[in-house]
């Protein structure tokens, strides 16, 4: 089954007179936590999941934002190569960048090209084995250097309670990324009575310890500012809270383990 919609933004291939066209949210020229190194990141619009802690709900609409073509983001990326040392570079992140795969498989070729590292940041809603897309994912893990993988609950079932979608098409999407000697850190957040259980956790910890490739494990603790305390977190109404926009309160404590 089908999971996701893929659909949505209508497949891009560029001619002489069309380039393939990015919806971007926004850029960060400095960023030091969402890959390697130092690194320029492109946040692209658009993301399928509803996240019930998500502090990003303004990239959540699909072929919206600033529209730029790879060259756009290579040229404004490049001002600031000589911070990136032998680590650093471009990360693709969201929002949810794979809704764009067509725009991060152009881009990535062209920074390659030129000698520039690749970070893809997803969270592996949009994978499928169908194709063209599943073509289109292979030709975008050849010109990857290393993926940030989220996986937000390791149960499906709290998968979907927690992002309105279960995970089977992320962890095969994982398991591709393992069989394929694909770079990956994978990214865990500690949401408070969601997945901060023991058994969730020892259920993570086991299913990690079966994939090769694994070079980092970040753990992102999600507090919050305000007068809210955490043992009202789970209450609906904060829950309900957490969707709005206005409420920038949230932030997150990345731990890294490597
Ligand atoms: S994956 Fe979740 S946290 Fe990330 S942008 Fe989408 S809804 Fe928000």
């Amino acid at each position: 089954m089908r999971l996701f919609d893929t659909t949505t933004l209508p497949p891009q291939e560029e001619t002489s007179d069309k380039p393939v066209i990015g919806y971007v949210h926004s850029i960060e020229s400095f960023g030091s936590v969402d890959g390697p190194g130092i690194r320029y990141i492109a946040f692209l619009q658009g993301c399928r999941m509803r996240c019930e802690y998500c502090h990003n709900p303004d990239t959540w609409n699909i072929g919206v934002g600033e529209e730029m073509t790879a060259e756009d983001i290579l040229d404004d990326a490049m001002r600031y190569k000589s911070f990136w040392g032998e680590t650093g570079g471009i990360t693709c992140s969201g929002g949810e960048s794979l809704i764009q795969i067509d725009f991060i498989i152009d881009l990535f070729t062209k920074a390659k090209a030129m000698g520039i590292t690749t970070c893809l940041d997803t969270s592996g809603g949009p994978f499928t084995r169908d194709e063209p897309w599943f073509s289109k994912f292979e030709q975008l893990m050849a010109v990857t250097d290393i993926s940030l993988v989220d996986i937000k609950h390791i149960n499906s079932d709290e998968h979907r309670k927690l992002t309105g979608f279960g995970n089977e098409n992320i962890l095969d999407m994982i398991q591709y990324m393992s069989s394929h000697d694909c770079d990956m850190w994978i990214r865990h957040v500690l949401v408070p009575t969601r997945t901060d259980f023991d058994v969730y956790l020892a259920q993570l910890g086991d299913y990690i310890k079966t994939l090769h490739n694994v070079q980092k494990l970040k753990f992102c603790h999600i507090t919050r500012w305000g007068s809210i305390s955490i043992t009202n977190w789970a209450s609906s109404t904060h829950w309900k809270a957490f969707k709005r926009p206005r409420l920038i309160g949230l932030r997150t404590r990345r731990i890294c383990y490597t």
